[in-house]
């Protein structure tokens, strides 16, 4: 299988098409391609039989595709914590590093690379890292802008986006950290929080939307 064929039923999978019908037009945006290489791609993977399309709805992942696309997310997940926790690499910059090598990583390497971190659940910006078997543990999360003002919370993910990452790293907002909400602006105005040592947070309204946390 060729790397293309990797990132897009990655892709596919990370826009939900493991449960929903996804339309081409946001599979191109996702991948930053033309709509005519997206029918191109669909046509060569529904052929090996990869994925199930549905006229003018969209494609899903078969079961064979859906095995495929677990093991790349595994693989990107365990090169982004291995990198981050191992080589110092921070945040921000893993993730260009991993989307190189999950696709030059054999199984019997990565899951010997699974054995070396000690079997870890969830990755350094907390996605959750598919077993073997393709399973994940089952989290409640929720945005940050649908917390109130008072509420406590530990950040369980956060989009797996560089730019994004930096903007938290700068911000020194991390995981494994309790904090509290003060303040909840009105009219989609920033979230400020604090941390237990009383060091004040602040991030913009589209940013809390795309922090994922767990409510305490
Ligand atoms: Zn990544």
């Amino acid at each position: 299988m060729t790397p293309q064929k990797e990132d897009y039923l990655k892709v596919i999978i990370e826009l939900g098409g493991d449960k929903d019908l996804i339309n081409n037009k946001l599979i191109g945006q996702a991948l930053s391609v033309t709509a005519a290489s997206v029918t191109e791609m669909s046509t060569k993977l529904l052929k090996d039989g990869y994925i199930i399309h549905v006229p003018y709805q969209g494609v899903q992942l078969s079961e064979k595709g859906l095995k495929v696309a677990n093991q790349m997310i595994r693989k990107h997940r365990l090169w982004e914590t291995f990198l981050a926790n191992h080589l110092g690499f921070t945040w921000d910059e893993v993730h260009d590093l991993a989307e190189k090598l999950e696709h030059v990583s054999s199984n019997v390497l990565i899951d010997r690379l699974d054995e070396f971190l000690g079997f870890p659940t969830s990755d350094p910006h907390g996605g959750l890292i598919p077993d073997r078997e393709g399973r994940t543990m089952d989290k409640d999360s929720l945005p940050l802008q649908e917390l109130a003002e008072g509420d406590g919370f530990f950040i369980l993910e956060v989009d797996d986006d560089a730019e994004f990452l930096k903007y938290l790293s700068e911000k020194n907002i991390r995981l494994d950290q309790y904090y509290r909400v003060d303040k909840m602006e009105a009219f989609e105005g920033p979230v400020y929080f604090r941390d237990e040592k009383g060091n004040e947070y602040q991030v913009s309204y589209k940013a809390a939307a795309k922090l994922l946390v767990e409510k305490q």
